[in-house]
Parts: C-alpha cells; sequence; structure tokens
C-alpha cells in the first residue's frame, strides 16, 4: 500500500515505512546520492580568541542539504557514512571545498576540521591530506584538524607518529572534546598536540553545577603545564564567558558568538571585519 514515487518504488517518508532497516537503507542510498550530487556543504563556526575578542578562524561543521530530508545533522550521516566506508570519500570532498572557501578569507585565519577515527587511523592519512592542501595551494600552517579520544588506541606509538607527520607537515593537530573520552594523562604526556579543546558538556555546567569551573580550571593547569593551549567549546552566555576569561588566555566558541554559518554568512562578515583576502599585489616589475 505504499505510494510509489522513487525510482526504487518508495518515498522515504511514507508512514508505511515502518521498520528501521527500511530507513536505515533509504538513508544510504540518499547519502551515497548526496556524495555524488555534492549536498554536503562545509558551515563554519567562529574560533575567538578570549583575551581581544577577536577572530582567529572557523570550524568546518558537516551539514547534509538533503532533497527530502532538509539540513541534516553530522551526529546523524556520519556514523553511517563511517559504517559504509565513505566517511574519508565524504570528509575529503568537504575539505576540497572547505580550503577553496578559506582561501578567501584574510591570510592570519585558520581552517580547522574534524577527522573520524577511521579516517586518522588509515597510515596513508598524512600524505592524502598533504595531497588535498597541496592541490588547492593552501598553506599546511594554517590549516588545523581535530581528532577525539577515540583516535587514540592503545597503540601510542602509532598515533604519536600519526601526529609528529602531520606537524612535520605543517599542520596543527587538536585534540577535541577533552574530558568525555577515556584518554590517560600516560597517552597525554606522549603525544604532542598543538591545542587541546575542553568539551561543551563542562564548559555549559560553569556556574551552574558545582565541581564544573573547578574541573576547567583544572584543565587549563594541564594545559599550561604541557605547553598545549586551550579552546573552550560550547560558550552559550557572557557569565561563562567571564568566568572563561578570568581562568586564563584561552581560545573559545559557541552559540554566543552565533551559530554556524554558511560559506555566503561567513562571507558577509569578514566583508565587515575588512577581513576578507585581499587580492594578489601585481608582481613587481610587471608592465614597468
Ligand atoms: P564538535 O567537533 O565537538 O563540534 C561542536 C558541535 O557543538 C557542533 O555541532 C556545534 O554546532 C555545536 N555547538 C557549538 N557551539 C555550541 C553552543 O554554544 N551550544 C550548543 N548547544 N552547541 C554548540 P554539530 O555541527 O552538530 O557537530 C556535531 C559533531 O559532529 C562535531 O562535534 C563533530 O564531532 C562531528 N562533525 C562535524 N563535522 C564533521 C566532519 O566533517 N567530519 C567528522 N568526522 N565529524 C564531523
Ligand atoms: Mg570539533
Ligand atoms: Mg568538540
Ligand atoms: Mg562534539
Amino acid at each position: 500500500n505504499a505510494k510509489k514515487c522513487g525510482k526504487n518504488g518508495y518515498c522515504w517518508f511514507e508512514p508505511q515505512m515502518e521498520n528501521e532497516l527500511q530507513f536505515r537503507n533509504a538513508l544510504e542510498t540518499g547519502i551515497r546520492e548526496g556524495l555524488v550530487n555534492g549536498e554536503f556543504v562545509p558551515y563554519y563556526e567562529q574560533q575567538i580568541d578570549l583575551e581581544n575578542g577577536e577572530l582567529t578562524g572557523f570550524e568546518m561543521l558537516a551539514r547534509w542539504h538533503s532533497p527530502r530530508l532538509g539540513v541534516v545533522a553530522p551526529d546523524v550521516f556520519i556514523p553511517i557514512a563511517e559504517s559504509m566506508g565513505l566517511i574519508a570519500e565524504l570528509s575529503e570532498q568537504l575539505i576540497e571545498q572547505a580550503l577553496e572557501d578559506a582561501k578567501e578569507w584574510d591570510a592570519d585565519l585558520t581552517l580547522s576540521v574534524n577527522i573520524s577515527p577511521l579516517q586518522f587511523n588509515d597510515p596513508w592519512f598524512p600524505q592524502r591530506l598533504l595531497k588535498l592542501l597541496v592541490k588547492a595551494n593552501f598553506p599546511p600552517q594554517r590549516f588545523e584538524i581535530e581528532i577525539t579520544e577515540s583516535c587514540l588506541h592503545d597503540n601510542v606509538a602509532l598515533v604519536r607518529s600519526m601526529i609528529v607527520s602531520l606537524r612535520n607537515q605543517g599542520i596543527k593537530v587538536n585534540l577535541d572534546d577533552f574530558g568525555t573520552g577515556y584518554s590517560s594523562f600516560a597517552q597525554l604526556r606522549s603525544l604532542p598536540f598543538d591545542r587541546i579543546k575542553i568539551d561543551r558538556s563542562f564548559v555549559s555546567a560553569i556556574g551552574r553545577e558545582g565541581g564544573a569551573s573547578q574541573i576547567v580550571n583544572a584543565i587549563v593547569s594541564l594545559g599550561q603545564g604541557l605547553g598545549m593551549p586551550i579552546t573552550a567549546e560550547g560558550i552559550e552566555d557572557d557569565e561563562t564567558l567571564d568566568n572563561l576569561r578570568a581562568l586564563g588566555q584561552l581560545k573559545g566558541q559557541g552559540y554566543i558568538y552565533g551559530r554556524p554559518e554558511t560559506i555566503e554568512q561567513v562571507r558577509e562578515r569578514l566583508e565587515g571585519l575588512g577581513r576578507l583576502a585581499r587580492p594578489a599585489e601585481p608582481v613587481d616589475g610587471a608592465g614597468a
């Protein structure tokens, strides 16, 4: 009794699509089609130096503009793309797009991207990433990756060599969502991260739950001790911001600065700040 409307003989949201397996199959088909049709779009969240309130760069956050579902969040499609073995392809498509976007930005603004554990654990990952940067002619020094504690498996030596090889290329490697996973102090000590990002759950609890600001404070001290600067994610209100600024020299992100934006919105923002890339100077001596 399903109304036929797709090539495959079913609609996505027919109420008749009662079982999860069918929905899952439809999502998988949608992701495959989305990759072919360029439906995955980078959005950007501002990263701010909390000392002076200045924009330092953007974190790219994936969105799926599905013709059937509308805008889909990464928590929905990233795990499925991972299980389909398509995460590297999806991520690389987004990174290519983001690198083109970021070339329009002022040369001191950075681009940060999230990397899945499956992607990170591919021994060819550093090389694949470098290839994208070279192709886009984008300076690795302006490029950062964010990995979570789930990337840090038992083979610390292997993880370390990955991080070192990325950093040798100039790419920064940041530890994302810190505090939610299982990284040990021993791992943290032997892994040369450029920066630690404190998970939003701790940041949003500041001023609301006893102990939260002590935990954030402890992570900030840990970062100082290890020589790793700190970013606080998920700042939503002025009170939290004030508390964080009192803790030290941090970077921050969060809805207090706005929601993740499309490249068009970013362009408008940068234009207002006078921070779009200046057109290249004419080559010296040309025409003289
Ligand atoms: P994340 O890297 O920790 O990104 C932060 C998430 O928190 C983003 O959600 C962002 O929109 C949200 N957020 C930022 N500020 C606030 C705030 O003040 N309050 C609240 N409530 N939320 C805030 P989003 O975009 O849905 O991304 C969720 C996760 O999906 C990301 O967490 C990241 O782990 C993953 N992700 C996003 N893009 C990619 C990608 O291209 N590749 C991979 N592998 N993962 C991605
Ligand atoms: Mg992140
Ligand atoms: Mg995070
Ligand atoms: Mg997260």
